[in-house]
């Protein structure tokens, strides 16, 4: 039996989940379950990430104490989680007790080590709010590709990393203010020290530990020259900030997220030991004990560096992590969601529509393999291989064999003996390959084998004539033996996609099979002797439900947490803070218009098509704002349009732009309130006016 301490890279707490989070879980929950089906013993926790500047102006800009402003967001987690079947044992938070004694301990153990050190450090001082301007919220121009209006520790055009001190014509992002440099000391771990590199070498070239994507990734990072040379890791924050102290010294100095962030894994682990009465430094120093973390891509670089060689210097009972599985991003028909604002999907909204989450599982796992790839989420694909295979093929089968079982032979199989059946058999003859993909994490192959095996029996099921064989009396042991047979192939077939199906696999095992508990790996070698009646399983996506799913794309308002959706985790922990410089509005064209026509658009939940008289051209908006106006009520109103918005293809037309209205932000208190109220200038404006 192996123990496995497996985790998902913990999400920023200033905003609901995102797709990218509930693909991310729906990977490691899918690897979980097929490893406790094994009988192993895996441990999966997660938790909050709740430190760091963005939090603590968040929070200031709600009015909100940061302790207040993460509870709030750590509550709206569970419909998700339980909506999604994501199957965690715990799930805490990086500003806990935990994480406080783990971090002050971690960083002790390193600075006895050697390993961390004092310099002063020049920062950015943002003279109006009184703080230092570090990390993102400083812009300039990039000092390798002059790329304007880039944060200040990298560079989104040419992905240079540099100090924010180097960039050129800076301004604080939240001011607008230009920083003055002043300098602190800080702390800094000796990443660049050559026992450092030493073991991070010898870590990343462990056969098998990491993808070879990411081995060379990490290796480039490693053995950078010159500029690009592996630097020491600035681990301290100035005051004011939401973090924990670093002990021991009396100025007040905080350590920087990205340092207590994945301790976070160890807090919510620790957490969780104590609540099952494990020894928690024992089970991490259980020699058999294997630590693996599920991420993305974009936090290669803290999980293959820094955290590896955290934890080997911070020693005993700490144990490196002996594997990182690192995915793509989820893209919506090919466009990137962090580009596309209005393309993504809210999984919340998903849940709410009554969609199945098993249909999102499914379609995640057959998408995934073990390489760092971005999958796609597309529509049209989507229906097709939800209706066409998952319930066309699978649920098919024992739609089809099952009546004539309960109907015609009172619901008893008929029993082979030591004879393997046809599709048993060869179902059984999967195992192997199947198990190896799911180990491997090639989802995608798992489905693939899985469906073949459907094919076969529905092949064999056709051939066979069962409903000719039911009108022949002297033929029903034909009938009877292939309808059974067909009923075992569907059994093996549902273990093998329990781990993706979980809902499904347990009503099949129970209503069908009155099987009362979770199946293991091991049921698939068992032919159940007789069936229960046969419930129906999973329903065929609607068409209706995808137009729906994406209809609240197109709603004009999107709010602060739909955009931090729209980003990776880390980026999104920077981007927290909305305040833009006078230059940023400026490029919004917001102009004055005449709703001259508003229609209806057929198949649309949500969506109004609206004419508009720009004073001098027309063009075509869509709007979601059916639910609180009547098309006719509309035409001869002035509303505000954001005109030079990229012109967006929707499935109804393309839309030139974007009208302005006013509704509850969903994560404030207020967010279930109810409206939608267009923004309307006041008389005497006219149509093609600019609004500033
Ligand atoms: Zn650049």
């Amino acid at each position: 039996m192996r123990t496995l301490f497996v985790t998902t890279a913990l999400p920023y707490a200033n905003g609901p989940f995102h797709i990218g989070h509930i693909m991310e879980y729906i990977q490691a929950d899918i690897w979980v379950r097929y490893q406790r089906m094994q009988g192993n013993a895996a441990h999966f926790v997660g938790a909050e990430d709740a430190h760091g500047a963005p939090i603590m102006l968040a929070a200031e800009k709600a009015g909100n104490t940061p302790e207040a402003f993460i509870g709030e967001i750590a509550r709206g987690r569970k419909p998700y989680l339980d909506g999604f079947h994501i199957a965690f044992d715990n799930w805490h938070s990086t500003h806990s007790q935990e994480n406080t004694e783990l971090s002050q301990d971690i960083y002790r153990r390193l600075k006895k080590a050697g390993l961390v050190y004092e310099k002063p450090v020049e920062q950015l001082f943002d003279p109006v709010k009184g703080m230092y301007r570090a990390d993102r919220y400083v812009k300039g121009e990039c000092p390798n590709c002059g790329a304007k209006d880039q944060y200040g520790d990298a560079c989104e055009n040419c992905s240079s990393v540099y100090p924010a001190t180097a960039l050129k014509n800076p301004y604080s992002t939240l001011t607008g203010a230009k920083p003055v440099v002043k300098s602190s000391p800080h702390h800094f771990f000796r990443l660049s020290d050559p026992k450092c590199k030493t073991f991070i070498r010898a870590w990343l070239e462990t056969p098998g530990r990491l993808q070879p994507q990411v081995v060379n990734k990490a290796k480039e990072w490693l053995d950078g020259v010159g500029d690009k040379a592996l630097a020491d890791w600035d681990i301290s924050r100035d005051p004011p900030y939401f973090g924990i102290r670093i002990p021991d010294i009396a100025e007040e100095k905080y350590l920087y997220v990205w340092l207590d962030a994945p301790i976070g894994y160890l807090a919510s682990l620790k957490n969780y030991c104590a609540k099952k009465g494990i020894d928690f430094e024992k089970f991490l120093q259980d020699p058999n004990l294997e630590q693996i973390h599920f991420i993305g891509k974009d936090i290669i670089y803290f999980h293959t560096l820094f955290w590896p060689a955290m934890l080997e210097f911070a020693g005993k009972p700490y144990k490196v992590p002996d594997h990182v599985y690192v995915h793509g991003f989820i893209t919506v028909s090919g466009d990137k969601m962090s580009k596309s604002r209005g393309t993504g999907i809210s999984p919340l909204r998903y849940l709410e529509l009554g969609m199945n989450a098993e249909w999102l599982r499914y379609y995640i796992a057959a998408k995934l393999n073990a390489n760092v790839e971005d999958l796609d989420f597309n529509p049209e694909d989507f229906l097709a291989r939800v209706n066409s295979d998952l319930v066309g093929k699978y649920v098919n089968i024992a739609a089809r064999a099952a009546a004539f079982i309960s109907r015609q032979f009172n619901g008893e199989l008929f029993d082979f003996g030591e004879e393997p059946s046809v599709n048993w058999a060869d179902a059984i003859a999967a195992d192997d390959a199947i198990a190896a993909a799911y180990e491997g994490r090639e989802l995608g192959k798992v489905v693939r084998d899985a469906m073949a095996i459907a094919d076969r029996i529905n092949q064999h099921f056709d051939h066979a004539k069962p409903w000719e064989l039911a009108k022949d009396p002297t033929r029903q042991a034909e009938l009877h033996r292939t309808c059974s047979d067909a009923i075992y192939g569907f059994f093996v077939l549902t273990v093998y996609l329990a781990p993706i199906l979980p809902a499904t696999a347990r009503r099949v095992a129970a209503e069908l099979f009155g099987i009362d508990r979770a199946l293991t790996f091991e049921d698939r070698k068992q032919r159940p002797r007789r069936i229960r009646a046969f419930k129906h399983l999973i329903t065929r996506v609607e068409r209706k439900q995808l137009d729906q799913l994406f209809d609240i794309a197109s709603v004009p308002q999107p709010s602060a947490p739909q955009r931090h959706a729209e980003q990776q985790q880390h980026t999104a922990k920077e981007h927290a803070v909305d305040t833009i410089g006078i230059d940023d509005f400026n490029k919004l064209d917001l102009r004055v218009a005449r709703i001259t026509r508003a229609e209806l658009v057929e198949g649309a939940d949500k969506l109004l098509k609206l004419t508009l008289d720009m004073g001098g051209s027309t063009r075509t908006v869509f709007a979601g704002i059916k639910s609180a106006y009547a098309p006719e009520k509309l035409e001869g109103k002035l509303a505000v349009v954001v005109a030079n918005l990229a012109p967006r293809t929707m499935k109804f037309g393309i839309s030139e732009g974007m009208v302005l209205a006013a509704s509850w932000d969903k994560t404030t208190a207020a967010g279930d309130g109810p409206g939608i109220f267009l923004v309307s200038p006041d008389s005497g404006a006219a149509p093609g006016m600019r609004v500033k």
